[in-house]
């Protein structure tokens, strides 16, 4: 997707702190951290929300959960805590319209979400 700014990254044509890389998958540090750590998990496919996921894409998006396990006890958080979520459409906030894990942690998160 030329438009897509998660395609961009993925083709080297926008520049990002990558701290994972998969056959299906990369993750790079959130431009705007809300956490200490904040970590974007994404398919190397394009899908452009949760809603557009098919069962074709199953092993992709599992994949998505294994780079947070990794990532997660790389960065040291995995035994306090971190949480792995992804947002749908507007309501949710999704703003990049390339399906992402944000991995979260670091610090203490509430719950529910704001
Ligand atoms: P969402 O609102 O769930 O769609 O999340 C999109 C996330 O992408 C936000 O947390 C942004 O801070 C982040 N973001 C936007 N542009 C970039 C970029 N160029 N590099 C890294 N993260 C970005
Ligand atoms: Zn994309």
């Amino acid at each position: 997707m030329s438009d897509c700014l998660f395609c961009k990254i993925l083709d080297g044509d926008i520049p990002a702190d990558i701290v994972f890389e998969s056959e299906t998958a990369i993750a790079f540090r959130d431009i705007n951290p809300r956490a200490p750590t904040h970590v974007l998990i994404i398919p190397r496919k394009h899908i452009a929300t949760l809603n557009d996921i098919s069962v074709e894409d199953e092993a992709i998006v599992g994949s998505l959960y294994s780079a947070a396990r990794l990532i997660a006890a790389e960065e040291g958080i995995a035994e306090e805590g971190y949480r792995a979520v992804m947002n749908c459409n507007a309501a949710a906030g999704q703003t990049v319209f390339h399906i992402h894990l944000h991995l979260l942690g670091g610090r203490a998160l509430g719950w529910p979400p704001g």
